[in-house]
């Protein structure tokens, strides 16, 4: 039960997104999509939500790593738009869980590649459907708990790179 309530949460929340991307053109000729590439030797990984994984199993080009914080996609830096997990489809913002509520944010650790580091960077209605995304993991308690930790993370990561905001 609990499955397929994570399993409908992850739709939900890939769905509320939907087409839209951080800005009306193709983001990625800014940077020559900086956020697809990985460094040589750097393996780091998108964190996969709560249901998310059987959604990226068996999928040509994606592994998936199980680590002390959760299931990691690593990919080749190409991929079939409609197959990218959560991370990917928000970035570079990422839903935060303060006070019972979704709070969108930059990402911290998009901060070092992305040239869209402040919220108004993005376009309105993208913040707007990372926002409901992350209403959508909220539906489920695996999902509030991941928010949390998700949360501590990035709140851990500013603090290492002395930066304010979030
Ligand atoms: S790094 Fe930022 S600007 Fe570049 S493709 Fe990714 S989200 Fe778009
Ligand atoms: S899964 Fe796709 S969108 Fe995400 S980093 Fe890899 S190539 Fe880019």
């Amino acid at each position: 039960m609990e499955e397929k309530s994570l399993t409908a949460s992850i739709l939900a929340a890939r769905a509320a997104i939907a087409g839209l991307t951080p800005l009306r053109e193709d983001c990625g000729r800014l940077c020559g999509a900086a956020c697809c590439r990985s460094l040589p030797g750097e393996e780091t990984g998108m964190a996969l939500y709560p249901g998310e994984r059987a959604l990226c199993e068996g999928i040509p080009g994606f592994s998936l790593r199980e680590t002390a914080w959760g299931t990691l996609l690593v990919c080749g830096g190409q991929c079939d738009r409609e197959t990218r997990p959560l991370a990917c489809r928000v970035f570079p913002l990422v839903p935060l869980w303060r006070d019972g509520t979704i709070r969108v944010a930059v990402d911290a650790g998009a901060k070092a590649v992305c040239p869209l580091r402040r919220l108004s960077a993005c376009r309105e209605d993208f913040v707007e459907a990372v926002r409901r995304a992350g209403q959508e993991i909220a539906r489920t308690e695996a999902g509030v708990d991941w928010l949390q930790k998700l949360t501590a993370q990035q709140d851990e990561l500013r603090a290492l790179r002395g930066s304010a905001g979030g």
